[in-house]
């Protein structure tokens, strides 16, 4: 067994209180929940709703929308009552529009106390409308809209900064018994905010939702997102996950997902073994590979299918996988469980491994 998803010890999680966001779970032993937010002017329901249908059937369990205007605000009751999954209204500069958004029935509410001005005097109304409507409100530290004090007392948005504006701005709401928080200390270079997420996962026991704030274009971004969210996620920290990357947010949600599944966290709905290539290949990989992966979206089961350059290495990986070919000769040997079932020409290979995937029950036990 070259360890199958079923069989790999998932990190041990911290201990964190729970929140409920709408229906979903976040802390508390509840599984790492992936959020994105929207790209649409949130006051345009129609095309905001239709971008969270797209994330929602991508497989995003939490939506955040920008609530910037009087007319985003106004917006959010019907988008919080059409949307199939929980709808958090982000808030920056306004506080009436935290209150807008309690009484819209959104699931939670984000708010960057750094940028609202006189935040700390809010703190017991918000609490008090929070705590009556039963939602939370996650305090989202950002490196870039750091409080001016921290700011000045660190000279930069430093782990101890970042990670000292979210625990005093939950002590504000604590003070008012409201506890029903989630933290986030986002900053867009992961070694920092490795550090802050670490400090404040040591600190206290909120749930903590990861993002390595302005990751950048998609490569970068998802390079900075899985590296970061990878090594806080192994070591058990993270109860719910955004990756920024500055590309469509359904690509957010799919690397979102893979880093789950990467790290045995959620599972796995299809993973491609392919060869990187070499000299022996005697087939075009890359081009077989991206094929079959066409061929796959959406194949609900969770199948590893190994797609193998030649027969060097591929008869092996091809047989621990539960669909595999290993090509050569311009033909491609086609294994089911560890037997080949048959040989095919090269230019019938995707299409055999779709019809044997499709045609068999995979519930049983694996090699
Ligand atoms: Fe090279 Fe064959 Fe290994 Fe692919 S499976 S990398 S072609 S030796």
């Amino acid at each position: 067994d070259l360890g199958m998803p079923e069989a790999r010890p998932a990190p041990t999680r911290r201990a964190s209180r729970q929140v409920m966001v709408g229906s979903v779970p976040v802390g508390g032993g509840a599984p790492v929940s992936v959020q994105s937010m929207t790209t649409t002017v949130t006051a345009d329901v129609e095309a905001t709703l239709r971008q969270i249908a797209e994330l929602t059937a991508a497989g995003c369990e939490i939506v955040r929308v920008a609530v910037p205007s009087a007319d985003d605000a106004e917006a959010l009751a019907t988008i919080a009552a059409k949307s199939a999954i929980p709808v958090i209204a982000d808030i920056h500069f306004q506080p009436r529009y935290v209150f807008a958004a309690i009484d819209a029935g959104c699931a939670a509410v984000r708010v960057n106390p750094g940028n609202i001005k006189k935040f700390d005097d809010k703190v017991a109304e918000i609490a008090r409308a929070a705590a009556d409507a039963g939602t939370p409100i996650r305090i989202g530290v950002n490196a870039g809209s750091l409080d001016a004090r921290l700011l000045a007392k660190y000279g930069r948005a430093t782990p101890e900064a970042l990670v000292e504006s979210a625990l005093w701005e939950c002590s504000l709401f604590a003070e008012h018994g409201f506890e029903d928080l989630k933290l986030s200390v986002k900053h867009h270079d992961p070694v920092v905010m490795m550090a802050a997420y670490r400090q404040l996962a040591e600190e206290c026991d909120y749930p903590l939702h990861l993002g390595v704030t302005e990751a950048g274009p998609a490569f970068q971004g998802t390079i900075k997102s899985a590296v970061a969210f990878g090594a806080l996620l192994a070591d058990g920290i993270g109860d719910t996950i955004r990756v920024s990357l500055s590309a469509p947010p359904v690509e957010e949600v799919k690397v979102g997902a893979a880093i789950l599944e990467s790290l045995g966290l959620r599972p796995r709905k299809l993973e491609i073994v392919s060869c990187p290539s070499c000299g022996r290949a005697q087939v075009d990989v890359y081009r077989l590979a991206e094929r079959v992966t066409a061929a796959f979206e959406g194949f609900e089961t969770p199948l590893r299918v190994a797609v193998m350059g030649c027969v060097v290495n591929g008869p092996g990986e091809a047989r621990e996988a539960d669909l595999g070919v290993s090509s050569g000769n311009g033909k491609g040997q086609i294994f089911v469980r560890g037997e080949v079932v048959k040989t095919v020409p090269e230019s019938q290979i995707v299409e055999t491994l779709l019809d044997e995937a499709m045609k068999r029950d995979w519930s049983g036990e694996r090699p």
